[in-house]
This record gives C-alpha cells, sequence and structure tokens, in this order.
C-alpha cells in the first residue's frame, strides 16, 4: 500500500489550522446562523479541500484517507466539517462518471477555490430515504434540459456555485426498474439563481446552512449531465461509500473531542472534596464511549484500507459509519453528563458539539437504513421495504 491510511502530517497541519478558529469562532457563527467563511477559506487556501481531485486538475491528488484524516482532525479540534465537506465526496461522482470536458472545465477552478461545488440535490420533502420516489424532472429540449420540482435538505446551496442534482429524466412508469431514469447533473447555480431557482434557508437545531431549492422552468444546458442520461441513481450509489467513511471519519473525531473534554474536566472538577471523575459513575460512560470510539475507528481504517486497494467495501463502510456515529453519541452523552450545568452553557462548547453530533443518526443516512442494508445484504435477510 502507498499510504499509511493515518496520515500524520496532514492531521498536524490541519490541527494547526484550526487552532486559529477556536471555541469562540465557532459559538458566534453558530448564534448568527452565519457560514464558516473565514474557515473554508483558510482550508481552500491551505489546499485541504482539493486534497481528492488528481494532480492533473491541480488537486493535491490524495487518497480518501487523506480527506478523512482532513475531516476527522476539524471535528477533534472542535469545529465543523459541515460547511465544506461535501466538496470531498461530490467530487467522486465528477472525476467517475464525469466527461473530460467537465473534468477541464470544473476540476481546476474547485481546486483553486474560483468554483465552489458544496452543494448535493437528492432529497424530496415527499420520498426522503425512498430516493427512486424523487419527484424533481429534467425534460430535454434541444441543447437544455428543463428542471422542474423541488428539493429540501440541499445544504450549503448559498454558499456554493455548483450543485449535483439528480433528476428523473424518464417518468417512473416507463421504467423496467424503479432504478432506472434518474440522472445527474453539474448545475451551475449562478446562471439560474434568483429566477428559476430559488433557494430558501431552513432554520435547524445546529448551524448547517442547510436550504430547500425550486426549480420552476429550471434551463440547464445539455453538457451539464453527468454520464449517460438515465444511470444516475447507480453514479450516486458508487460514491455512498466513500460518503459513509468520510462522515464516519467526522464522528471520530467528535468522539474524541468529548472524551477529551469530560475526561480533563471530571479530573479538574472538584466536588464533595474530591474529582467527579474518581466517581466510577462518571468514569465509566466516557470510558465505555472511549472503548466503542477506538473499535469505530478501526473499522473506519479498515474500510479506507479496503477501499484504497481497489475494492467498494459497502459491509465495512456501512458499519463504520454505524458503529462511529453511536461512538460520537455515545461520547456527547457522557461529556454532557459529566459537565453538569456547565454543559449547557454556551462557552464549553459542549452543548453546541452535541447537537451537531446528533445529525449522524439521521443525515446523510440514518442509522435504522444501515441496519436495513447489514440485515438485506450482508445476512440475507427479506428487505423490509
Ligand atoms: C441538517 C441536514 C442536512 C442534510 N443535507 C442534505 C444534503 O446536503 N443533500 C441531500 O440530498 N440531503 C440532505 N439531508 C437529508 C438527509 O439525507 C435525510 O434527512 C435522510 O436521508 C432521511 O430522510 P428524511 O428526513 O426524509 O426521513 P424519512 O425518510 O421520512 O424517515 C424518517 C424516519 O423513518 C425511518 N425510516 C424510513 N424508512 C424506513 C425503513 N424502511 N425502515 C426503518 N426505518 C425507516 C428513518 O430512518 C428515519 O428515522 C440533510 C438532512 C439534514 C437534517
Amino acid at each position: 500500500m502507498k499510504y499509511d491510511v493515518s496520515h500524520p502530517e496532514i492531521r498536524e497541519g490541519v490541527t494547526k489550522l484550526c487552532a486559529e478558529f477556536d471555541g469562540r469562532y465557532w459559538q458566534e457563527c453558530d448564534r448568527e446562523n452565519a457560514y464558516p467563511t473565514k474557515f473554508v477559506q483558510a482550508l481552500t487556501q491551505a489546499g485541504y479541500l482539493s486534497a481528492l481531485i488528481p494532480e492533473e486538475y491541480d488537486g493535491l491528488g490524495l487518497p480518501l484517507s487523506a480527506g478523512a484524516a482532513i475531516l476527522e482532525e476539524i471535528h477533534r479540534s472542535g469545529g465543523n466539517a459541515a460547511a465544506c465537506h461535501a466538496q470531498m465526496y461530490t467530487m467522486g461522482t465528477v472525476l467517475r462518471h464525469g466527461n473530460d470536458a467537465q473534468k477541464q472545465a470544473y476540476l481546476p477552478k474547485i481546486a483553486s477555490g474560483e468554483l465552489r461545488l458544496q452543494a448535493f440535490g437528492v432529497t424530496e420533502p415527499t420520498s426522503g430515504t425512498d430516493t427512486t420516489a424523487l419527484r424533481t424532472t429534467a425534460r430535454r429540449e434541444g441543447d437544455n434540459y428543463i428542471v422542474n420540482g423541488q428539493k429540501i435538505w440541499t445544504s450549503r446551496a448559498e454558499y456554493s456555485d455548483l450543485m449535483l442534482l439528480l433528476a428523473r429524466t424518464t417518468p417512473r412508469e416507463e421504467c423496467a426498474k424503479k432504478t432506472d431514469g434518474l440522472s445527474v447533473f453539474l448545475v451551475d447555480m449562478r446562471e439560474v439563481r434568483g429566477t428559476s431557482l430559488t433557494i430558501r434557508p431552513i432554520r435547524t437545531m445546529m448551524n448547517h446552512s442547510t436550504t430547500e431549492l425550486f426549480f420552476d422552468d429550471m434551463p440547464i444546458p445539455a453538457s451539464s449531465l453527468v454520464g449517460e442520461e438515465g444511470k444516475g441513481f447507480r453514479y450516486i450509489l458508487s460514491g455512498m461509500n466513500a460518503e459513509r467513511m468520510l462522515i464516519a471519519a467526522e464522528c471520530i473525531g467528535d468522539a474524541k473531542w468529548f472524551i477529551e473534554k469530560a475526561s480533563d474536566y471530571a479530573c479538574d472538577r472538584s466536588i464533595f472534596e474530591r474529582p467527579i471523575g474518581q466517581n466510577q459513575g462518571i468514569q465509566f460512560p466516557i470510558a465505555k464511549s472511549y472503548a466503542q470510539m477506538r473499535a469505530a475507528e478501526l473499522m473506519v481504517s479498515q474500510s479506507l484500507r479496503l477501499y484504497e486497494a481497489g475494492g467498494n467495501p459497502g459491509e465495512e463502510a456501512n458499519i463504520a459509519k454505524l458503529l462511529a456515529a453511536d461512538a460520537s453519541w455515545a461520547a456527547a452523552e457522557a461529556c454532557l453528563q459529566t459537565f453538569g450545568g456547565f454543559g449547557f452553557a454556551e462557552e464549553y462548547d459542549v452543548e453546541r458539539k452535541y447537537r451537531e453530533t446528533r445529525l449522524y443518526q439521521i443525515a446523510p443516512i440514518s442509522t435504522n437504513l444501515i441496519l436495513s442494508y447489514i440485515a438485506e445484504h450482508i445476512l440475507d435477510m427479506p428487505r423490509s421495504y
């Protein structure tokens, strides 16, 4: 294997960069519901957001494990990579299925930061987890496709130039399989924003810059189609394992942050004339979440190794995401409990990270759906939906 999946030098660089964006920075963004523009700019300038873009397109040309190391360290430092992580996993779809003209036109500009590819429009209000039931359509008309419909939870759309969009190009009833007839488009939102594309922010329990989108006869050039028409669902699926591993790495970072905060505080805080960390009621939940985190971390490394050896490890990637999300949530619970009342105060960052890490039980894939995957695809039990 060419790389050590742990990437110590990258971790050191990211940690250094993150030290310039302390708890006060993230608290302010959270309070104002503001996009962390300065942080994303700093990451872009340092080249970290181009980590997975090949060198021929001016990126760093690093493997997926480097992306995972970057995201983990952002979270371990107390930050949140949600503002920019999509660029890492949407990139793969363009790289694998885009044509040369698309790659030449977009990838070098994404690598330099001139263009941002942060929006991923898949989920719709009525289809939710059942992606193939989505209703947004793209109809071919001459040199254009005309898009109509609605997306929800399209995060970062206001802070992105490009969006990877999944839409139906052939009605479901005319397709042999419900997974057919869906297509992926690389949409340049600068051309249509404010006219045929309306973006409405959604306020959420944590600062996530998520939005809903409305397409009203939105014209996009036919050249925005990625790969072949009708094969989009497969293209999106082909990037899912990488997405699971990257998100799992963020969860590991969160778990490490909570565990360090909790154990430090447990040693420092003295009640009844002894540190609260001397009580097993405080120690054990922290120790247990540490054990959960280490097990999940091994599964993340294993999935990355298999992926980088040329495999597409669905089992390992899904289990890594499940275990890592559970570990980060267990660590969040232990940390909040350890901090007692102070855990609720903004200045300690615990309540903010607690809200942020809860998301991983639901998005980008819910815990239930991973359990369904394991039951059906690994254990050969009947499909439940
Ligand atoms: C903050 C945030 C950011 C997001 N960002 C994006 C984004 O950038 N792009 C994008 O496309 N999407 C995004 N999403 C959407 C996210 O991927 C979905 O919320 C998620 O996939 C679940 O879909 P849903 O919310 O419609 O839930 P539903 O599908 O309505 O499910 C509701 C609950 O029922 C459970 N459930 C449903 N079906 C089954 C079943 N068969 N068996 C067992 N349980 C089941 C689910 O697990 C879930 O707990 C984001 C969501 C949030 C909250």
